[in-house]
């Protein structure tokens, strides 16, 4: 008897059912040609050094969620312990596979995965279809538009994409045929692993605040979207930074592990802006989503993205290293309490505002600690939720005036700013709660308490709480000196590089 061929789905960045156009593909395809039907997601076995615990734990419960969606339409998710350019050379053998389907992703490692695995694809005559699905528009078409430049301001990119329709999205509701499943459908083998196969202890740790999935994802969209006022009038620079609960939408994990699909939200915005006032970008919620593919087409377009050197779209910045400084960012103990409480936060939660990422990149690079802002990427790697490629480059440069910004001059106040939109610091309180009986005259700034309001709160300065590890009213103005040198000795070699004319 010959063997039935396979038709794969290779989810990466699109763990969802909804709107899945190259996942559609492919079971059309096992259907129309009565092939077997094989999703598979690749896991390394070392994918715990890789990916900070909490954004681990979201992909594994986003796995277990999409494995029970795809169930539903008689598919199972095939786990495949490995990296996937070892592994999906072997399955092409083993499973005798004629057509693979993906979505496009830009990040450079799937994109190097992509070019290997076309050339092996080539070689055995199979067939590749890959779907743009993970950003509303097709970021290499704006390039093109642009004559393959990258639009270097958001205004730009809104006229590049104005005319552009946005097509509906694709619903997958049929159970696929029994002939298309293989006789392994039910093995073990290719399981989703829970926490523990992946040798971490799950009772050691607090549920997380943001469940990952598909299910999950789809029901906080609906949820906002039901508010409809609250979309209409959404201002970004008007929500909190340091609310307790927050104060937009906290989509961007489930958009970013594409539980979520960008055009789905883009049309459910869209049909709840209609015949509404609303606001408008670059402040509206539409206005966040085309942030997300502006530093999409910026990332696409630019080598080296994720690097200050070899990067054309970044102004070079003699950047220091501190690793002590550094540390005690990232471990929320700089001895600034706002800093610290939102470093506490993400690293607790895997989420934080937009704008408390902006206190915080602000005072790692510019502002306060003079240190390079790949440094802080890589920590905002490891904690957030949402992490992603170009979202995370794009925003660190924008923020250490790399990149996109360039009023330098405009440095956040670790002291001032939290508490424009939390007075009392009860923000502070929650996340550092070695001060949570201070005074609200000194949360801000509790190393100016006098030692008797110290000990009345049990937290004496120096000792059960750090010292500032930088004094920010000195250390900023030195810093506005060097980050006009730098541009000015960027601006001078652009000048030389210009061909005489
Ligand atoms: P909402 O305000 O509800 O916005 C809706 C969606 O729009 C978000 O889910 C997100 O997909 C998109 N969006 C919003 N703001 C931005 C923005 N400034 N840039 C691009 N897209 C945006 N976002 C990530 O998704 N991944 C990252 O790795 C990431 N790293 C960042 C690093 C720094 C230093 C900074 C300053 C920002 C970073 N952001 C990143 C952007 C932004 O902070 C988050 O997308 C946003 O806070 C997510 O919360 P939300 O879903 O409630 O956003």
């Amino acid at each position: 008897m010959t063997k039935v061929p396979s038709v794969i789905h290779w989810f990466r960045l699109d763990l969802r059912i909804h709107d899945n156009l190259a996942l559609r593909n492919a079971i059309n395809e096992a259907e129309n040609r009565k092939h077997h039907l094989r999703p598979v997601y690749f896991i390394e076995p070392d994918i715990k050094h890789k990916v900070g615990v909490n954004r681990l734990r979201f992909l594994v419960q986003s796995l277990q969620d999409l494995d029970a969606n795809l169930k539903k339409l008689n598919i199972r998710l095939y786990i495949i312990r490995g990296n996937a350019v070892e592994e999906l050379p072997k399955l092409f053998d083993k499973w005798q596979v004629k057509y693979l389907t993906s979505q496009v992703d830009i990040d450079p490692i799937y994109v190097k995965q992509d070019e290997v695995i076309d050339d092996i694809a080539e070689k055995k005559d199979i067939f590749i279809v890959r779907r743009v699905q993970h950003t509303v528009y097709d970021v290499h078409s704006v390039l093109k538009k642009n004559n393959n430049s990258v639009p270097m301001t958001y205004q730009k990119f809104l006229s590049l994409v104005q005319d552009v329709q946005v097509k509906d999205c694709i619903e997958i509701t049929k159970q696929i045929s029994d002939h298309c499943n293989p006789k392994d459908k039910d093995s073990k083998q290719y399981d989703v692993p829970s926490l523990n196969d992946l040798e971490l202890d799950e009772s050691a740790l607090e549920p997380l605040k943001y469940p990952g999935g598909e299910t999950e994802g789809l029901r906080r969209l609906n949820m906002y979207m039901a508010r409809r006022q609250w979309v209409c009038k959404f201002e970004k620079p008007n929500s909190s930074p340091n609310s307790l609960e927050p104060s937009t939408t906290v989509l961007s994990p489930y958009i970013s592990h594409g539980c979520l699909s960008a055009k789905l939200f883009y049309h459910k915005l869209k049909e709840a802006l209609n015949g509404m006032p609303h606001s408008e970008p670059p402040v509206s919620l539409l206005g966040q989503l085309m942030w997300r593919e502006f530093y999409y087409t910026a990332g696409a377009g630019t080598e080296n993205f994720d690097k200050m050197v070899g990067n054309s779209v970044c102004t070079q910045i003699p950047w220091g290293t501190n690793e002590e400084h550094l540390k005690a960012w990232a471990e929320g103990r700089t001895g600034y309490p706002f800093v610290d409480a939102i470093m506490r936060q993400l690293k607790q939660e895997g989420w934080i505002h937009h704008l408390a990422r902006h206190m915080v990149a602000c005072f790692l690079t510019r502002g306060d600690l003079w240190i390079s802002w790949e440094q802080g990427a890589k920590v905002f790697e490891d904690y957030l939720l949402d992490y992603d490629w170009s979202l995370n480059a794009g925003n660190w440069m924008w923020l250490s005036a790399s990149a996109f910004f360039y009023k330098f001059f405009r440095v956040y106040s670790p002291v001032a700013f939290g508490k424009k939109t939390d007075k009392e610091g009860l923000y502070i309180k929650k996340y550092v709660p070695e001060l949570k009986k201070y005074p609200t005259a000194f949360i801000y700034e509790p190393w100016k308490a006098p030692k008797s309001v110290q000990a009345a709160a049990g937290c004496i300065i120096g000792q059960d709480y750090p010292k500032r590890i930088v004094d920010h009213d000195k250390v900023h103005k030195d810093n506005l000196q060097k980050m006009s040198a730098a541009y000015k000795l960027n601006k001078e070699r652009k000048a030389l590089k210009r061909p005489l004319t």
